[in-house]
């Protein structure tokens, strides 16, 4: 039985040494084959010389009224010519370093010709020719390939695969759907993106498959968040509420209104016991951290452990220490595990995490290693989640021994609502809408690179007054080293003109993991009163007597990241500064500078950046969290993704009470099942 699984080397035609290249194209089996999906398609059908312009890509049906020619001159190169007669007319065609194709050209025999019709000269550049039987559909895709494969060998597998294959695709859609929107198989669906009868066969054959893409993708979303919701799967925080508030009562400072609600919303999520899946989101500065604590001290007092991880050890280091300082005069038993914790020491933590000795772990990507396991872990945090793929927040939050431990995941960064839903699921969302009482608005100014007096003057007057001051340095993105070097410079620079008064610190990703902690320390005691650094300190790091940032080159930046930068200061009481330096030399550039000078709202602020940047840039790589799909895309095809996310919910609870009308369906969602408790 053929089976879209089988190895791409299974498909006619499909050697070893070319299975390599369509390795390189990420095709290994013959459903990466088979979606391996044109990008365009070329208009093939068959046009009369009268309806072509000039320099326009045509295909021409005639017949070859003369012998055909193959003059050579310099070396390997060489020209086939002949004569084509197409309705009344006589088109010359030439081809050029193709002298193979000669056998093809028989007098009097009809020829059908692709190529760039030269007017003037009444020529036809001819690109390639076409076997006349085989080609009746009027488009021809358009793939992208690798060196050694050309798009004809590729269309030749697809169709080799498709001859055996077709039907052992697997339908996807329930046929009540199908039927509601008068679609088309899976199969054929797939055939049409390929070999489509016309244009429009493609374009409908793409819409169904994006289509199919979100449908499966929220089918699943939903899947999980109704086995999450099935009682007893989740880890039960049963605290002792008088215990909590006298923590509460321990901190240093009065909880916002807003703050106050949302630990309301998750201590009651964390008493039920079915697994908690929520997202906190609150702009820069709005006090997240202190909400992660109160969850992590609930869950302490139930008896159970908790996990924050972080994507920085800089941002781990701060955590650490200031959750250490507000669990002082408690008995927690607090861990920092990251990249560079020293062998020993990470053994031990290990062993005490295993056997509950360790209460609360803050951690890197060191925490989801194979080897890190818990006693009974009831709570993981993920601060700044957007830093981290799907899988790496899955993989802490599998670490759970007896339960599904709750997750409460963070980030200043706000999706729009349907990209909520794509990347999140039906995930409880709170917010924090306002900043801790007294915050004053950062002010923002652009200023050119020409106005650095003025900017100096603006600097010398904070430092007077005993704040202290950020200088980020431009982003260079070709390699750390250069980053670094740059850093350096700038450093430099600052010392020269400021070190006989004050002291500069200097902060960068090439320098060891104790510079680092020495240099933000020295910054936080306020021993350094100027910190050069890179963009090391973007997320997270918290230093409420810096009140002055300044942004070289900050027309490299996206929007978000100036408003993630530009957050470290505006954390205390006294009123923040941030100058933007930047000459853009684009429209562009020149419109984000005005953009991040008279706004401050995260949310305004990132829904710009996707309209000036797009979505690629905005989420940057994989590292964004957003699922991948083959064709969909959540911005671009949002009425779609939502008209598959209601479809999905109207069909989970059917295909619950009739799984066995939905076999593939329901075996598909199994497996998940298995993904999702493993
Ligand atoms: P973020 O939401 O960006 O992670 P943090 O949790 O780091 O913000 O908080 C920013 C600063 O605000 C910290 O110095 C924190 O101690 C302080 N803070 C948080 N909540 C309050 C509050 N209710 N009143 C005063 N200061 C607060
Ligand atoms: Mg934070």
């Amino acid at each position: 039985m053929p089976n879209v699984m089988d190895s791409v080397t299974a498909v006619k035609g499909v050697g070893h040494k070319k299975a390599e290249l369509l390795a390189k194209l990420g095709i290994h089996t013959v459903a990466d084959l088979l979606t391996h999906f044109p990008f365009r398609y070329e208009d093939v059908s068959i046009k009369s010389l009268d309806e072509l312009e000039d320099g326009q890509k045509a295909t021409i049906a005639g017949q070859v009224v003369t012998q055909p020619v193959v003059q050579y001159y310099g070396r390997k190169r060489n020209r086939l010519s002949f004569r084509l007669r197409v309705d009344q007319a006589v088109l010359s065609v030439v081809f050029f370093n193709q002298p193979y194709l000669k056998k093809k050209i028989h007098m009097e025999e009809e020829l059908v010709v692709y190529g760039r019709y030269d007017m003037g000269k009444g020529q036809l550049n001819g690109f390639k020719i076409f076997n006349q039987q085989a080609d009746d559909n009027d488009v021809e895709a358009i793939y992208h390939v690798t060196q050694g494969l050309s798009q004809k060998t590729l269309m030749t597998y697809i169709a080799n695969a498709l001859a055996t294959y077709q039907l052992a695709i697997p339908e996807r859609l329930p046929y009540d759907l199908r039927a509601k929107y008068h679609l088309i198989s899976h199969s054929d669906a797939i055939k049409n993106m390929h070999f489509p009868e016309s244009e429009e066969k493609g374009v409908e054959a793409r819409r169904q498959i994006k289509y199919e893409e979100f449908f499966l993708y929220a089918l699943r979303l939903q899947w999980q968040n109704h086995l999450r919701r099935q009682v007893g799967n989740g880890a039960p925080i049963i605290y002792d509420n008088q215990q909590l508030k006298q923590f509460i009562e321990t901190i240093p400072f009065e909880l916002t209104k807003g703050q106050k609600q949302v630990v309301n919303e998750i201590c009651a999520d964390l008493r039920q016991d079915y697994q908690m899946n929520r997202l906190l989101q609150g702009d820069v500065g709005s006090g997240k951290t202190v909400v992660a604590l109160i969850a992590l001290m609930a869950t302490y007092l139930a008896g159970f452990q908790g996990a924050l991880m972080v994507p920085t050890e800089i941002l781990a280091e701060q955590h650490f220490a200031s959750l250490s300082e507000f669990f002082a005069d408690t008995s927690i038993n607090l861990a920092l595990l990251t990249g560079s914790t020293a062998t020993k020491q990470r053994r031990q933590i290990l062993a005490d995490l295993k056997n509950g000795d360790c209460h609360i772990v803050i951690g890197t990507h060191a925490l989801i290693q194979a080897d890190v396991a818990f006693d009974n872990l009831g709570l993981v945090v993920v601060d700044e989640q957007h830093r981290f793929g799907v899988k790496q927040r899955q993989q802490l939050a599998a670490k759970g021994e007896h339960y599904a431990p709750n997750i409460l995941y963070m980030t200043a960064t706000p999706i729009p609502r349907t990209l909520e839903i794509t990347i999140m699921g039906d995930m409880e969302v709170s917010k924090l809408q306002e900043m801790p009482n007294g915050r004053l608005p950062i002010k923002t100014a652009w200023m050119r690179k020409n106005q650095q007096a003025m900017i100096d003057e603006l600097l010398r007057e904070q430092l007077a007054s005993g704040r202290q001051a950020y200088v980020i340095c431009p982003l260079i993105g070709e390699s750390e080293a250069l980053e670094a070097q740059n850093a350096e410079y700038i450093y430099q620079e600052y010392l020269e003109k400021y070190g006989h008064e004050y002291h500069v610190g200097i902060l960068h990703g090439k320098m060891s993991n104790e510079d680092k902690d020495a240099a933000m320390n020295q910054f936080k005691d306020n021993e350094t009163q100027i910190l050069v650094s890179t963009t090391v300190i973007e997320v997270g790091v918290n230093v409420p007597n810096a009140t002055f940032m300044i942004i070289l080159d900050a027309d490299r930046f996206g929007l978000a990241q100036l408003h993630q930068l530009r957050g470290r200061v505006g954390r205390g009481e006294h009123q923040s500064y941030c100058v933007l330096v930047a000459d853009p030399k684009t429209d562009n550039g020149r419109e984000r500078m005005r953009i991040m000078a008279s706004s401050t709202d995260g949310f305004y602020l990132s829904q710009q950046d996707l309209v000036l940047r797009g979505a690629g840039d905005y989420f940057g790589t994989k590292q964004s969290g957003l699922p991948e799909f083959k064709l969909a895309d959540p911005i671009a095809d949002q009425v779609i993704l939502e008209t598959a996310r209601q479809d999905a919910q109207q069909f989970l609870p059917i295909l619950l009470d009739h799984a066995d009308d939905y076999p593939q369906l329901s075996s598909w969602l199994a497996t998940m099942r298995a993904d999702f408790s493993a």
